[in-house]
């Protein structure tokens, strides 16, 4: 686990001749085989690390999955795992839940069951519990380095990881054993003073931490938490803290290994772990000097004092609207919010560890020995079927219960939206309060009318209590069932189950040893899986007679190349998703979505459907766009939609270098307007030829011949940024096939 690494974070050490940060540490031991030990500028640099581990989601698996499997390799390069915990729609209880869960997606779950099983990859059943929860209790290890395909993946720096959320096509190069590219992070230093007390808890940094820096504060930079405070706190409160560091933007945030992280490994079962960590601690965590003066190596600085920091109540509609929970009568009266709570909801990845679980209780107790009433509805999602299994041995879930709580799977639900909330679709205004981490317009149930506080499962439990968004639990009382005003006592819990965890059945299949034989179960009928075929290599010739798909005008991220909501459930079946191409693309020659001409009818239709003509007449296209092309969510979708139906090239201003470099990966040409106003000749019956293929070179332009319809003809310069083995993508027809000829 750590052959090797003190050796080179102290060969990092020499070669910089500074101290070094945590963050530089594990970017520095995890550079990829060859990658110089050189000072990358921070902010600027793309760098190739070698993570240790992948883990994926069920929803992101299946077309991660189903790429890797183009890979010709028999087993993962590096130990992966997936989890089923984003398609449980939370409704009735846990158990019709889940059935219901298994019912409608058997086919996704015996999918990602056999893939897993034939390619060394450990499998979590649904029900098993939450990804980021499940790789903390068992996969997580200080000054390891770790991608997921989630944005929460970054939960494991709570024990001292650098983990990062990536989209499935990162995963499986990781799976297929190639590097994967990060740009060099800025660091944010937070140093926390003081010791959490009374009701404040970790999510309370964190809700804090994002009032300062904003939902953008932390774009490209990596949070590393240090201080007293720190070290004071538990390994899944860190852990609770840097999950939600997705929710400022960050790339990640970590701490460095202390007593509590060595006390939750032994807790879960891996003393072996703690115990390697314990051996080289000097280098789990940042040097001396650092964290002395930290304001000579962070790029930013931020102080916290833990016993000053009061509990917080962020939102609505945003996770950096941050209120300190003394002045939210006066914020939810001076913004009209309703102030009546409808639900208070605790759980989900980000807060269900056993001590979240337990002060929560704390507090859910003194409704009967109070003799007061739940005013909300209360609902808990747990984390994983180990903390489930020992919250209801310790009793903690029949308190809930008692007191009207419903216990829903150990999945996402209402934190992914998938909550069948009763009477969400009368989009009522109303307000609930949750220990999620998201709290856009319809999260958690689709109603755009819901306003969501974020807040800790301690807090919302008192709230759900007094039913009230105005109650201040550390100073105002309740009324009881006699009448008289009686006042809520501090939570109280403990950091790790006294009795030790316990679990009969955690929902985990292990792969075979030997996964040859192993059939990886697709229906050939279904709507929502397909096996991929591989993309056609390149013809050898430069490529002539294409038509203009779309011009799209503006904005044209990769949401409006392929669209969420409804068509995620075809994101395992590359035909089916195609038919969202590019439908929110506006068109520039009619400033319409969706509404594109088809040269060979001269008629206007969908873009999808016009593609699916030049295809059927095998005709190659090419999509031209603006400044900024394909930002937004790292989506492979967005490359592989246009690739599948034909599309050649694709002509813009300019890329968000993650969409570049997934239309490269795919076989697509990503090129450039060598002179911007160049877009302005784009027509839109033009025929377009690129020429300059067959001796195709980096930091060479292609010619573009447009061919308009009045017969006249210019040619204009297309820069590209393709290196020498991005050029062999392309000629291979996509990364994956090279890949596979190599394994071959
Ligand atoms: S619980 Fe919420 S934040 Fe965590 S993985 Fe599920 S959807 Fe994402």
């Amino acid at each position: 686990m750590y052959a090797g690494f003190p050796e080179r974070i102290t060969a990092a050490r020499k070669s910089l001749n500074k101290p070094l940060t945590l963050t530089e540490k594990i970017l520095y031991a995890h550079l990829w085989q060859g990658q110089p030990t050189s000072a990358y500028e921070r902010g600027k640099s793309y760098v190739d690390f070698a993570p240790d581990r992948v883990a994926m989601q069920d929803a992101t698996a299946q077309m991660a999955l189903l790429q890797f499997m183009q890979a010709g390799r028999d087993k993962v390069a590096v130990p992966s795992t997936v989890h089923c915990d984003h398609l449980i729609m939370a409704k009735d209880n846990a158990a019709t839940d889940l059935q219901r869960a298994i019912n409608e997606s058997n086919e996704v779950f015996n999918f990602l069951s056999s893939v897993s099983n034939k390619y060394g990859i450990g499998f979590w059943r649904p029900g098993a519990g939450i990804i980021h929860q499940v790789v903390l209790e068992n996969y997580a290890f200080p000054g390891g380095m770790m991608i997921g395909t989630d944005s929460h993946t970054v939960n494991a720096g709570g024990l001292g990881m650098v983990a990062i959320g990536v989209g499935g096509a990162d995963a499986c190069d990781v799976m297929a054993g190639l590097p994967w590219e990060l740009k060099f992070p800025k660091l944010i230093g937070v140093k926390l003073n003081g010791k959490l007390s009374g009701w404040t808890a970790p999510k309370d940094v964190i809700l804090k931490v994002a009032g300062i820096l904003t939902v953008k504060g932390g774009t490209g930079c990596i949070v590393e938490y240090f201080g007293e405070g720190a070290e004071a706190m538990s390994c899944t409160g860190k852990g609770t803290i840097c999950n939600m560091g997705a929710e400022i933007g960050a790339t990640t945030s970590t701490f460095g290994y202390d007593e509590s992280m060595s006390r939750y490994l032994k807790a879960t079962g891996r003393a072996d772990v703690a115990a390697m960590a314990d051996a080289i601690k000097e280098h789990l965590t940042a040097d001396a000097e650092v964290y002395a003066n930290p304001e000579k190596y962070f790029d930013q600085l931020i102080e916290i004092n833990l016993s000053e920091l009061e509990p917080h109540l962020n939102g609505p509609f945003t996770p950096d609207l941050a209120t300190p929970v003394s002045k939210m009568k006066e914020a939810a009266l001076a913004n009209n919010w309703p102030t009546r709570i409808e639900y208070g909801l605790i759980g989900s990845c980000t807060n269900s560890s056993y001590e979240d679980i337990s002060r929560a209780v704390s507090i859910a107790k003194q409704v009967k020995e109070k003799g007061l009433k739940l005013k909300s509805e209360f609902t808990i999602n747990p984390g994983s079927e180990q903390v489930r299994y020992t919250v209801e041995r310790d009793g903690y879930l029949d308190t809930f219960s008692q007191i009207g709580a419903t216990i829903f799977a150990n999945a996402c639900g209402p934190c992914i939206g998938m909550w069948d909330r009763v009477g969400a679709e009368r989009q009522e205004r109303n307000t609930i309060v949750h220990s999620f981490n998201r709290n856009f317009a319809k999260r958690a149930d689709g109603n755009p009318n819901t306003l969501a506080f974020v807040a800790s499962p301690e807090l919302v439990t008192a709230f759900a209590i007094a039913g009230d968004l105005t109650f201040n639990p550390l100073t105002d009382t309740l009324i009881n069932d006699k009448g008289e005003k009686v006042k809520l006592d501090e939570p109280s819990g403990y950091e790790l189950p006294p009795k030790g965890f316990d679990v009969k059945d955690p929902g985990y299949q292990a792969p075979a040893a030997d996964g040859s034989q192993v059939k990886v179960i697709v229906d050939p009928k279904s709507n929502r899986l397909q096996l991929l075929d591989p993309f056609a290599a390149w013809e050898g010739i430069d490529l002539k007679g294409l038509k203009l798909l779309i011009k799209a005008k503006g904005k044209c991220t990769t949401d409006h190349i392929s669209m969420a909501g409804p068509w995620l459930k075809f994101r395992g079946h590359l035909d089916n998703i195609s038919n969202n191409l590019l439908i929110g693309a506006v068109n520039f020659f009619n400033d319409k979505t969706d509404n594109v001409k088809n040269q060979l009818t001269g008629e206007y239709g969908t873009v999808p459907k016009t593609q699916r003509a030049y295809k059927a007449a095998n005709v190659g296209t090419i999509v031209v766009g603006d400044e900024n092309y394909g930002e937004g969510s790292s989506r492979e979708h967005a490359a592989m939609e246009p690739r599948h139906l034909g599309v050649r090239a694709v002509l813009v201003k300019s890329f968000a270098r993650i969409h570049e470099t997934n239309l490269k990966k795919q076989g697509i040409l990503g090129l450039t307007f060598a002179n911007k106003e160049d877009y302005d000749k784009i027509q839109e019956d033009d025929t377009i030829d690129i020429n300059g293929l067959i001796s195709f070179s980096p930091g060479v332009p292609l010619q573009i011949a447009l061919h308009h319809s009045d017969g006249s003809s210019e040619v204009i310069l297309a820069n590209h940024s393709y290196n020498e083995q991005q050029i062999e993508w392309f000629k291979a027809g996509g990364a994956l096939n090279i890949i596979r000829r190599e394994f071959a």
